[in-house]
């Protein structure tokens, strides 16, 4: 049973720094992550770096930078395969002294011609086994002639290989249908399979929980640790992540990577919400936890075996539920570094945060992705506003009772002290009776007039926060606008 674990959890992340960390990635960290913490474990961070043409430059900072991120503190690591080199060779030379690893002195040409010649024959792709007969002799002289070799296991070729597996159930694979497994390189860099099991090994890891992808490699890896004699750790294959049309994950479906999401103003606590919820659920229904609750409730137990949909619709949904649940500071706090990001140049930096706070009050409602902040608020801060003039004039009338509107309110604001909500509420809506036009019309007005926009957070909020010069800058000049419109137009509308 998957909850009867004795003595203390070891798990890890291994990540081969080929790319930046996408959302399959960190899935893997973090139910790992949340498995360890929930069993007082430890967490460690492996970068499996041993294939150095495939490394991409800044992948390892940007793992380590997106696990801090979500707070994935790791309690051990990063300890890097590409400096632990010895140990592969010496565990490579322990398997051939045992016979059940040997050198292959193959060449690519010869290597080529087999796999040309199976796929003529509609066979999958495999060594043929011509290097498993040669005599410590010939070895010997092909080593001393200086011909490259490379260090393969010796699979069986019949029976088969079970172990259980603590999503899948127990899992069996035909030897039959598997090969002679490069272990060590002709550069003598192990393949991940040598390196991972002999780490895995080495640093005590009780529970193998990596993706599905993986699974394939696992019956090699039981069989290595039989041939050194180890006893295997328990091995778990996380359900694939897929996108809502049920193909394999990509940028496509709007995934990307993790640093991209911090970048897009996702919350750390929103996205670890929304991963744990990628192919583990606690029951049918419940779908908000913090950090601690799923420390609290994760197991294996309740991870699926069946693919997760990663839906962009529901992250964007989550993140603006844990946008609203931020305090109004916090939320000021963390929407600044954006606005400092987005805002055009022409805005004076630094912004004050004073004045942040009172904008991110009017916007935290309305905001799925901090990274709109600096759109949906740059009219806070520049000083001129552009918008067509004909969005203005509201349905039902025209520019020459936009104008009047216009002039209206202006002259019963010049003479308001306090500038306050409440304060321009009672003297505009009044004037909309007087006017015998309806508050949406004179709003619709008074909004694009003082803001550029037809859409805002609630009118008189947003004049309290722009202050009165400038409302009454903006006014004078939506004045003019419609002005120049009228006169120019004859009517305007
Ligand atoms: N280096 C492998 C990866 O990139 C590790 C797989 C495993 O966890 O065994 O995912």
């Amino acid at each position: 049973m998957v909850t009867d674990i004795h003595g203390p959890v070891r798990v890890r992340f291994a990540p081969s720094p080929t790319g930046h960390p996408h959302v399959g990635n960190i899935r893997t960290a973090l139910f790992n992550w949340l498995f360890a913490r929930h069993h007082g474990g430890d967490f460690i961070l492996r970068i499996e770096d041993t294939d150095a043409a495939r490394q991409v430059e800044g992948a390892v900072e940007s793992i380590v930078e997106g696990l801090a991120w979500l707070g994935l503190d790791f309690d051990e690591g990063p300890i890097f395969q590409s400096q632990r080199l010895p140990l592969y060779r010496s565990a490579a030379e322990t398997l051939i002294s045992a016979g059940v690893a040997y050198r292959c002195f193959c060449s690519p040409e010869r290597l080529e011609q087999v796999r040309t010649e199976l796929a003529r024959q509609k066979l999958p792709p495999r060594y043929d086994g011509y290097c498993r007969k040669l005599s410590p002799s010939d070895v010997t002289a092909h080593l001393d002639d200086g011909i490259p070799s490379v260090v393969r296991f010796r699979t069986p070729r019949v029976g088969d290989t079970h172990f259980h597996d603590l999503i899948r159930g127990d899992v069996t694979f035909s030897n039959a249908t598997l090969n002679d497994y490069v272990l060590l390189k002709s550069d003598a860099y192990p393949t991940y399979h040598l390196a991972n099991v002999v780490d895995d090994h080495e640093m005590h890891i009780t529970h193998v929980l990596r993706a599905d992808e993986w699974i394939s490699s696992t019956p090699l890896h039981v069989m290595l640790y039989s041939a050194f004699g180890w006893s295997p750790p328990a091995f778990g294959h996380l359900p694939m992540i897929l996108g809502p049309d049920k193909t394999k994950l990509s940028k496509r479906h709007g995934a990307t990577t993790i640093i991209e999401y911090r970048e897009q103003g996702y919350l750390p606590e929103a996205l670890l919400n929304f991963l744990a919820l990628l192919g583990w659920a606690l029951d049918d229904r419940s779908e908000l936890f913090t950090r601690d609750e799923l420390v609290a409730v994760f197991s294996l137990d309740r991870v699926g075996k069946t693919a997760a949909v990663f839906d962009r619709t529901k992250l964007d949904w989550m993140n603006g539920v844990y946008i609203r649940a931020l305090p109004v500071d916090e939320f000021a706090r963390r929407s600044l570094p954006f606005l400092d990001r987005d805002l055009p140049e022409e805005v004076i930096r630094p912004l004050d945060p004073n004045y942040v706070t009172r904008v991110a009050a009017l916007l935290q409602e309305r905001t799925k992705v901090l990274s709109e902040l600096g759109d949906l608020s740059e009219f806070f801060f520049v000083d001129s506003i552009e918008y067509p003039a004909a969005t203005m004039i509201p349905k039902g009338m025209d520019g020459t009772q936009t104008r009047l509107v216009l002039s209206k309110v202006l002259s019963v604001l010049e003479d308001l002290d306090a500038w306050d909500a409440p304060s321009l509420e009672s003297m505009i809506r009044p004037l909309c009776a007087s006017l015998e036009l309806s508050t949406k019309q004179v709003f619709t007005t008074l909004r694009v007039a003082v803001t550029g926009r037809t859409a805002t957070p609630p009118l008189f909020d947003t004049m309290d926060v722009l202050g009165k010069t400038r409302c009454l800058n903006r006014l004078s000049r939506a004045l003019e606008i419609i002005d120049d419109l009228v006169t120019g137009s004859g009517n305007g509308t």
